[in-house]
């Protein structure tokens, strides 16, 4: 009997890893069908100034055109294969060409963030990539913010700071997301050259708890001290906003004011939240 549950154990183990294997595989194939094909779409997450009620930046967000899967579940897979390389040059060429359809028609003053991983970073072809297609569509540097996590400093910490001062240099300003998940050990901070900290969703939802407000005031003081610039993400409370606004919070992203939109960006381009809010206090 006991013979026989270890076999099925096996078993079923096997029929996991295939499974996870196969899934992989799926992904990979619909990734290099889409990259073919230019089956990938950007969507744009308004991240709102706390201090003004105004849009300060755009985060744009991938997605499959035709397929309703994740970006949680196929940038990993991109990621494994290198498929990551061509897919960010995509990202950043249409970033870069979105900024431009603003200015033509007027509309100047916001940035756009993309989310680089750290094989795009560590990608000796990124630097100049993105000089050219700077150029090519006249874009000041300084309208782009990168994102990039802490799992940079990973692989060669002194080759990424390098990196990353070579991106500053240029004008672009550097985010480090997601931070509060992983180590994000507080002593990052004082030597990864970022100009801002995005709170991650998770440290966010703890901040509706009372302990954690001091937590989490703390914490954007020490930004704060460090010249680093604040910005929550995952904001759908109201009493998140307000705790967040009281503890000097800068910057502001969440379904509460908007979710991730495709198209139609002009019509938000230029609203104040201010009235949004005034209207949304309990
Ligand atoms: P991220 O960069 O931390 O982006 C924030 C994620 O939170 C987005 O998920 C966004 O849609 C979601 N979000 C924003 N506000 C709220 C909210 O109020 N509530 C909730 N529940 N979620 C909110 P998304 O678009 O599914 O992207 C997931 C992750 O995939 C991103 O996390 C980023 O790490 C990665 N990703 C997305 N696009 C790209 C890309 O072009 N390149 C790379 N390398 N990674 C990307
Ligand atoms: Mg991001
Ligand atoms: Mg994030
Ligand atoms: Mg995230």
């Amino acid at each position: 009997n006991a013979k026989k549950t270890g076999k099925n154990k096996y078993l079923f183990f096997d029929q996991r890893m295939t499974l996870a294997f196969e899934e992989k595989i799926k992904i990979e194939n619909i990734l290099r069908k889409a990259i073919k094909e230019k089956n990938f779409k950007l969507l744009y997450q308004p991240i709102i100034e706390i201090s003004t009620g105004e849009i300060a930046c755009f985060e744009a967000l991938l997605r499959l055109k035709n397929i309703n899967l994740s970006p949680s579940l196929f940038i990993p897979v991109a990621e494994e294969t290198d498929l990551i390389l061509s897919i960010g040059r995509w990202v950043i060429k249409q970033a870069i060409k979105q900024l431009k359809k603003w200015e033509d028609k007027g509309y100047k003053n916001k940035h756009i963030a993309i989310n680089l991983s750290p094989k795009q970073l560590y990608d000796t072809k990124l630097f100049s990539f993105l000089q050219d297609t700077f150029k090519e569509n006249d874009i000041d540097p300084s309208m782009l913010e990168i994102e990039i996590t802490e799992n940079v400093l990973i692989e060669n910490r002194e080759e990424a700071i390098k990196i990353l001062q070579k991106l500053k240099g240029l004008g672009i300003t550097i985010a480090l997301d997601d931070f509060g998940t992983g180590y994000s050990s507080l002593n990052y901070l004082t030597f990864i050259p970022v100009d801002k900290i995005k709170l991650d969703k998770s440290l966010s939802d703890k901040f509706l708890e009372l302990r954690n407000t001091q937590v989490i005031d703390s914490l954007i003081s020490l930004a704060h001290s460090l010249n680093l610039k604040v910005v929550a993400e995952g904001i759908e409370d109201m009493k998140q906003y307000e705790k967040l606004k009281r503890g000097g919070c800068d910057y502001i992203q969440g379904y509460l004011f908007s979710k991730p939109l495709n198209g139609e960006l002009e019509k938000i381009y230029n609203k104040n939240f201010f009235d949004f809010i005034a209207n949304n206090i309990s």
